[in-house]
């Protein structure tokens, strides 16, 4: 990442509501040895000061892969993005040189990884790493940005900071390295936050409390937050707003308890059904028939036909749109010919 040494102005706080990040019929391809992967097709969501968004689904769907072209963090010169915009406080991130997306991304922008190990330093002890953030980029002399580091360690639940801030991130457990990943990532007040999978790693008792942690700095700060992961569970209690994605396109959107309490897609149900807290104790879990399709030879129509248990010939012949079913909510949207039957169903 290029980093600029000159100190830089703090971001000026958002609004409540203030619209932060809005992804407009986002394309994306891959150049592979086999062919050219699309995976991404028209991907559009927003996303506001304030409010966490949710965008899950199976592992090749494409959830990483938005985050990535968010933060201009594709692998070059396999992927790229062909259509679509990606607009960040007026600028369209995907028509801008990497290096002003990286730069933006830097103070803006600020994205934790599932695996924290990879993304610390090993050779340097975490309270410099994260007093560096402040000296490098605001200009914060030593003293006070060594302050701010044991204060940001403290905020994110590190015990005893005093004397651990000198350890090296060997020395800490992983939920530990999580929250110093957080406490990085929030050091400059981002306004908008981006989790990939942030708590795949640990254990369910440390993901609540990353979660809960995430929840509190986002009520205290305002900042947007998109939260990428293949568990549902885990985020229903923080996230506002749930996107999720199948073979590289959006199949449901909508209010997290709308779509959790009446699906509309049979994909989300699938996913639903095979959450063990939505299972009555001793009921079996359903999982969902099939695997995820090869990007590479999708299915004709919709791309869930295969493992679908309403598939009809439409289904198999038609794309169906993004579209609100009849009589329901406007802002609950589902890619599916028939998510009238399928919400009658539930
Ligand atoms: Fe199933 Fe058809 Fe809906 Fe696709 S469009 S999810 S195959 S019912």
């Amino acid at each position: 990442m290029t980093i600029s040494h000159a100190p830089e102005a703090t971001p000026s706080p958002s609004r409540p509501d203030e619209l932060l990040l809005s992804v407009q019929d986002l394309q994306v391809e891959f150049s592979t040895s086999a062919g050219v992967v699309r995976a991404l097709d028209g991907v559009s969501f927003d996303v506001r000061a304030g409010q966490t968004v949710a965008i899950l689904g199976e592992s090749g769907s494409g959830k990483s892969v938005t985050a990535q072209a968010i933060m201009a963090l594709l692998p070059k010169p396999a992927g790229s993005i062909v259509g679509g915009r990606i607009l960040y406080g007026g600028v369209d991130l995907a028509a801008e040189p990497v290096g002003r997306v990286r730069e933006l991304c830097a103070t803006e922008i600020a994205m934790i990884f599932q695996d924290p190990l990879s993304s610390l330093n090993p050779v340097y002890r975490v309270g410099w790493q994260i007093a560096e953030l402040f000296r490098r980029r605001r200009g914060t002399p030593k003293q006070e940005a060594w302050a701010k580091s044991l204060a940001l360690l403290k905020r994110v639940g590190i015990p005893d900071a005093e004397t651990r801030i000198r350890d090296y991130p060997h020395q800490f457990s992983g939920g530990q390295r999580q929250r110093i990943m957080i406490a990085m990532a929030i050091a400059l007040e981002p306004k908008l936050l981006i989790g990939d999978e942030p708590t795949t790693a640990l254990d369910v008792t440390v993901q609540k409390q990353v979660m809960d942690l995430l929840a509190d700095l986002q009520a205290e700060t305002g900042m947007g937050m998109v939260l990428i992961s293949h568990d549902l569970g885990v985020v229903a209690e923080v996230a506002d707003r749930a996107a999720i994605m199948y073979a590289g396109r959006i199949v449901e959107f909508g209010g997290i308890r709308e779509v959790y309490d009446h699906p509309a897609h049979p994909y989300t149900q699938g996913l639903l059904n095979s959450i063990p807290s939505n299972t009555a104790r001793g009921e079996r879990l359903t999982p969902i028939a099939g695997s995820p399709p090869n990007l590479l030879a999708l299915p004709t129509g919709c791309s869930f036909h295969p493992r679908c248990p309403f598939a009809t010939d439409l289904c198999r012949n038609q794309v169906p749109a993004l579209r609100a079913p009849e009589g329901w909510a406007l802002e609950h949207l589902a890619a599916c010919h028939r998510s009238e039957e399928v919400l009658a169903h539930d």
